[in-house]
């Protein structure tokens, strides 16, 4: 059998020539090449989601995620005294879909919609077009911005800031024990082969914010620690903001709510698991996110936090379940099935329920917003 010529790939072919210059690249540095290279970047040529992409979110499972998401907006400026404006921030909105499922069930909440700015938080030219799409309809002013901290601070306007699956996106760093001491995994190119593979780096010397001080006294020989800077970064400058701002934030991703050894770097495509390094651009790439280090972050930027919630715990107490019996009310018996298929999705404990975690934060000086129980910080 003849074998088939491999799609040649540009994007592979730069991080191997990138390797060869300079040696090994940490997995950060790997990540944004296959996520974020400005021509051949996952996200900046595609849209991932979907049926048809290579994963499906929250949002766009069903149009309850983000209609609860919206209540949880709109409540949380009710208790900030329904300040006459407010930005609603989001970042890395994906297709749009979770703002105008949130604008849209707030509508008749009074105050709310004429209190609002619409900001994005977006990096891909691609999902920008699709959020503008969406957004259009609901006739709610809208900004896009490259980063969080470009969106300018107004005063007397409180920042609400959510954020579904976006810490996950960004780039780690994996640090792995060795005999002596720490050292990076990074990404190589196996001589035999002439393919990508992980290498150790040195042994060197971590920092405490690298590895927590809590940890590294039980590190046994072959533990992984993930560090993720860039979402450490952004928490730290969305805890300023919300004390500036008396404002509130919610992020819901899929991660661990203390600080833990283990691998979680992984790749999807077309909904199944791909080997990490074979397809650069070709496959979304993630890693869990660590809360502990995001809570710990926003306290330490004198923010608060509530304790980490499981997404079907907060999904249960903004209502979803007597949500999802009255979107059946006005349906078919078709239509009752795939309402309660989405239900089990989002809430069960084998689906998304647990695995997803849900972390509100708030300005030291701002009215707890709704389902911060168990105050952690
Ligand atoms: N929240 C959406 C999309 C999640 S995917 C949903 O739940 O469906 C991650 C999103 O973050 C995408 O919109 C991606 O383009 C965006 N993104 C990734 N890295 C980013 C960065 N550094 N800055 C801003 N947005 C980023």
């Amino acid at each position: 059998m003849s074998k088939v010529p491999e799609t040649p790939s540009p994007l592979l072919d730069h991080i191997k020539r990138r390797i060869a210059l300079s040696g090994p690249i940490s997995i950060a540095d790997f990540m944004n090449e296959a996520l974020a290279h400005p021509e051949y970047g996952y996200y900046r040529k595609q849209d991932p989601f979907g049926r048809a992409g290579d994963f499906i979110t929250a949002p766009e499972v069903s149009q309850m995620f983000g209609e609860l998401i919206g209540l949880w907006a709109a409540v949380s400026w009710q208790q900030m005294g329904c300040p006459p404006k407010i930005d609603l921030i989001e970042l890395g909105p994906g297709r749009g879909t979770l703002m105008t499922d949130a604008l849209r069930a707030v509508r008749n909440v009074p105050g709310f919609g004429d209190a609002l700015t619409v900001r994005f938080v977006e990096t891909s030219p691609v999902l920008r077009t699709h959020q503008q799409t969406a957004i259009m309809a609901s006739g709610i002013p809208a900004t896009w911005h490259e980063a969080f901290d470009d969106i300018p601070v107004r005063a007397d306007v409180p920042a609400i800031i959510i954020g579904n699956e976006f810490f996950d996106a960004l780039p780690i760093r994996q640090f792995e024990r060795g005999d002596h001491g720490w050292s990076e995994r990074l990404v190589g190119v196996d001589a035999d082969s002439g393919e990508l593979g992980f290498v150790r780096g040195r042994e060197t010397p971590v920092t405490d914010a690298l590895i927590p001080a809590t940890l590294r006294g039980s590190a046994k020989k072959g533990d992984i620690f993930e560090s993720c800077a860039p979402a450490i970064a952004i928490a730290d400058q969305v805890a300023r903001r919300l004390n500036e701002t008396h404002g509130a934030a919610l992020f819901i991703d899929y991660g661990h709510p203390s600080s833990a050894f283990g691998d979680t770097l992984q790749a999807l495509k077309g909904h199944e698991y791909h080997p990490v390094l074979r397809d650069p651009g070709d496959a979304d790439l993630t890693a869990h996110v660590d809360f502990a280090a995001i809570a710990r972050a926003m306290n330490e930027a004198g923010a608060r936090t509530g304790a980490v919630l499981t997404q079907g715990t907060f999904l249960r107490m903004l209502g979803i379940e007597q949500r999802a019996e009255l979107l059946k009310t006005g349906a078919d018996e078709q239509q009752a099935v795939a309402i309660d298929q989405a239900l089990a999705r989002l809430v069960d404990a084998d689906q998304m329920g647990t695995l997803f975690k849900v972390l509100i934060g708030y300005g030291r000086e701002t009215t707890p917003p709704p389902c911060v129980s168990g105050v952690a910080g």
